[in-house]
């Protein structure tokens, strides 16, 4: 994901702009707000000295476990290793398919591939950008038809909505399958009343700075429930090592949070339900005043996105147009994503479920998000909303 804090917006200057450009995600806003705590908590680390795995690795799991009612918290690197660590832990290898959507960041599908699994892809819905689960099916099917043993199905929340769980475990239970979610944008969430990290065998998210819960560099964690699966991936997560720190029973990898990272984590999840308050409130806004001039994002009766993005569908035809007209007007907006998986050269080689993917090749052409985070003041929500009026009104 692009970040953009105001030094990095975009900054050519056009003769229709009549102010300073907005900012796509303002993490400087954010920074402000919570500096003195995020000061201290950086100088506490410094003064301990502890930076692999300090005290604030355990405390952050404690409270991340809290905060989402998940059993097993382990924090990691990156939103990254969190899959490619439950996919190691669950012995995913050569031989075997992993059933993932095909619209949705690289990070999902590659470390299927770079276990020498196989990732198949299936197609998104319409209305959520989710996994569709009644594609399940023909992707079991085509799995097999390519000699490979499905064994897991990687569900993406998309944008901060959760994906649609109560259907795909009950396929993935009907087929001998376990579920893998990548909240990765939607830590923070719910649906169905269940949290965000307790759907599926075992959850991965990311806290990458543009994630709604981001630390200053790297970061993610896992959520289970399954105590040996927890077990196995805290061994994972440090060589693989066992009781004894110079017998590893297992190979691992150098997966471990920074102890600065985590104490950072620890003040930004103080604020976090209020952000997604916010977050919420601009999406609501956004919908309230553009749903009459354009298709704006479905989020299903019950849930709660974290709104990662808040993102529009427009006619293909229009969106090169709609972006360079919004841009001129000091309003950044973003594709996520211009290309389905399959169509990008490292992933081309991969199977596609059998009923095809046409809805995640048409969304990749009409697809464009909007300046989104929680400190959007209501004079840049109206700046946003009369923008995107104004040019839809002219390219229509
Ligand atoms: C960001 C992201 C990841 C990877 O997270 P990193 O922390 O950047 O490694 C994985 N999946 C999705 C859907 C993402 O958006």
């Amino acid at each position: 994901m692009a970040i953009s804090s105001p030094s990095e917006a975009p900054q050519e200057s056009t003769d229709t702009q009549d102010a300073a450009p907005l900012a796509f995600v303002d993490l400087a806003a954010q920074q402000a707000r919570i500096r003195e705590q995020i000061d201290a908590a950086i100088a506490r680390v410094l003064a301990h000295g502890a930076y692999i795995m300090g005290p604030e690795v355990g405390e952050l799991e404690a409270r991340l476990a809290d905060f989402c009612g998940a059993k097993h918290v382990i924090t990691c690197g990156s939103g990254t290793d969190a899959l490619l660590m439950i996919l190691m832990a669950q012995g995913i290898g050569p031989g075997d398919a992993v059933i993932c959507p095909a619209f949705t960041f690289t990070a999902t599908p590659e470390v299927i591939a770079l276990l020498g699994a196989t990732p198949v892809f299936v197609d998104v819905e319409d209305d959520t950008f989710n996994l569709a689960p009644s594609s399940l099916g023909a992707a079991i099917t085509t799995a097999k038809q390519a000699g490979l043993t499905p064994k897991t199905i990687l569900a993406v929340d998309l944008f901060g909505q959760p994906a649609d769980y109560a259907a795909i475990e009950d396929v993935a239970e009907e087929n001998g399958l376990w579920v893998l979610a990548d909240a990765a944008q939607s830590f923070g969430a719910n649906a169905q009343g269940r949290n965000v990290g307790t759907f599926g065998l075992a959850t991965a998210t990311s806290f990458f700075p543009a994630k709604p819960l981001g630390c200053y560099g790297d970061g993610g964690a896992i959520f289970t429930d399954d105590e040996d699966l927890a077990e196995c991936l805290r061994s994972i997560r440090v060589h693989g090592q066992g009781t004894d720190k110079y017998d590893n029973v297992r190979i691992g990898i150098n997966g471990r949070m920074d102890t600065i990272q985590a104490a950072i984590l620890i003040e930004k999840l103080n604020i976090f339900e209020d952000e997604i308050a916010a977050r919420n409130s601009v999406a609501e806004r956004y919908s309230a005043e553009l749903e009459a001039s354009i298709v704006v994002p479905n989020i299903t009766d019950g849930a709660r996105s974290t709104w990662a993005q808040y993102t529009l569908k427009l006619p293909a035809e229009h969106r090169a147009d709609v972006q360079r007209k919004l841009k001129a007007a000091g309003i950044p907006t973003a594709i996520y994503y211009p290309k389905p998986l399959h169509q990008q050269t490292a992933y081309r080689e991969f199977p596609i479920a059998g009923n095809g993917t046409p809805v995640s090749d048409r969304l990749a052409t009409q697809v464009l998000s909007l300046p989104m985070h929680p400190y959007l003041s209501d004079d840049d929500q109206d700046r946003v909303i009369s923008a995107l009026k104004q040019v839809l009104a002219d390219t229509n």
